[in-house]
């Protein structure tokens, strides 16, 4: 899929984050696309310092809608690469392992390909290429991450990594 394409999913799946109602949304917004099939989602945080990240939800949201995950060939676009650390507050496993088949609630499924807002600052374009799915940023990170345009779902931490490219 060429950049533009993928561009205007990751802006709609920010739109969705800004537009949704959820009190739990968090700042990380995902699309999951296959085909015709197309889902967006958020991540949610709660109360309780509890978190499910957008990767997974988007997954939820598309197997909800659809009844089932494609099997091979899907594009997740997502504002920030996805997770590979261990947290005891994120409700199941990483977000690479997600992705790449190694999921206790999604364990058949593996994404084709990965486009980002942004690389998440402790990590690199390489430091994903032993994941198995390709991995790709945006170019157009301006346009995206303005704060007079897209601020209400992207927290400080996002700003300041930005900041930091
Ligand atoms: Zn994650």
């Amino acid at each position: 899929m060429d950049a533009k394409y993928l561009d205007e999913h990751l802006r709609k799946s920010m739109r969705y984050s800004r537009e949704s109602d959820n009190p739990n949304k968090g700042v990380v917004a995902a699309g999951l696309i296959f085909q015709d099939n197309i889902v967006y989602a958020t991540s949610e945080k709660f109360s309780d310092g509890r978190s499910i990240h957008a990767e997974r939800n988007v997954l939820r949201e598309y197997k909800e809608r659809y009844g089932t995950l494609p099997n091979n060939g899907a594009i997740m676009v997502a504002t920030l690469s996805p997770c590979h650390c261990l947290s005891e507050y994120r409700e199941g496993g990483s977000c690479i392992e997600l992705l790449t088949g190694s999921d206790e609630e999604f364990p058949n499924f593996s994404i084709a390909q990965v486009y980002v807002g942004f690389i998440d600052p402790t990590q690199s374009i390489d430091s994903h290429l032993q994941n198995g799915f390709r991995l790709t940023k945006t170019t157009a990170q301006d346009q995206y991450f303005n704060p007079e345009n897209y601020g209400k779902p992207i927290d400080e931490f996002v700003k300041q990594a930005l900041n930091d490219i």
